[in-house]
């Protein structure tokens, strides 16, 4: 048996009219499911263990960034709040092209995420740094260094866009995956996220197979971030741009 549903993957890539996956990449997403799997055992990194949970709402889910147009290849990304490297590793096996930096506040993911990479020979490609988005945000090392920021399932839009935003470079993009939700999310933060120094410029929902409503929000960085930003997470959390 497989750690994941290799054909679930693939006619959901089909069904969401992204690219098939080659019988090499599928078998690092195998390598990376049962790392994921056998290191979770131990120590908690998702819910989602099972391989038709893993093959949708892990893999596809991931890999359903490329229908924002992002990234289209060669990026310097950043992805805040990675986890056990969703979406990033599935996007980074699927196109080793890009240069990812993994930011989570949690140490033990970021061994998880580094170990992970290592597994599945992406170590060049991507490594993943523990650190909190909003310190990162005030870090000249980190702060407006990337072409696309991503973030999936770390927090609010109004919150989660001064988390992500100062660490973009005017000209480039952050790609908020959202759920349900999304729509009135991005209606919420859009002052916010104007005073942040960007714009929301597309929002594209779609389904998964089970009938999981997702929404990409798109941002654009038309202007520096002003230097009071990000806040203390206590102030971001306490009083949400609006
Ligand atoms: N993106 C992954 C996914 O979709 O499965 C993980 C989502 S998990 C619910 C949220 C992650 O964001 C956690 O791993 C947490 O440690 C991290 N996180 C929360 N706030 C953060 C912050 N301010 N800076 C960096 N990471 C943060």
């Amino acid at each position: 048996m497989t750690a994941f549903d290799h054909a679930l993957l693939q006619g959901e890539l089909n069904r969401l009219g992204l690219p098939a996956l080659s019988e090499e990449k599928m078998a690092q997403l195998e390598n990376y499911a049962e790392f994921l799997v056998s290191f979770n055992s131990h120590t908690n990194l998702t819910a989602i263990t099972d391989p038709e949970g893993i093959a949708l709402l892990h893999f596809a889910d991931s890999l359903s960034l490329f229908l924002s147009g992002h990234p289209a290849g060669g990026e310097k990304i950043c992805d805040v709040g990675s986890g056990a490297g969703f979406p990033m590793i599935p996007v980074l096996i699927a196109r080793p092209d890009l240069s990812v930096t993994m930011m989570d506040s949690t140490e033990k993911k970021v061994r998880f995420l580094n170990e992970a990479l290592s597994r599945v020979g992406l170590s060049e490609a991507g490594h993943a740094v523990s650190c909190r988005a909003e310190v990162a945000g005030k870090d000249p090392s980190f702060r407006e260094q990337f072409d696309l920021v991503t973030a999936r399932a770390v927090s609010r839009l109004n919150k989660l866009a001064e988390l992500c935003l100062p660490l973009v470079q005017v000209g480039g993009y952050f790609v908020a995956m959202k759920g349900k939700d999304g729509e009135e999310e991005a209606k919420e933060a859009a002052k916010g996220i104007s005073l942040l120094g960007g714009e929301i410029c597309e929002i594209k929902s779609f389904s998964l197979a089970n009938g999981e409503k997702r929404t990409l929000v798109i941002i654009k960085k038309h202007r520096p971030t002003p230097a009071k930003y990000p806040r203390a997470y206590k102030q971001i959390a306490a009083t949400p741009l609006s």
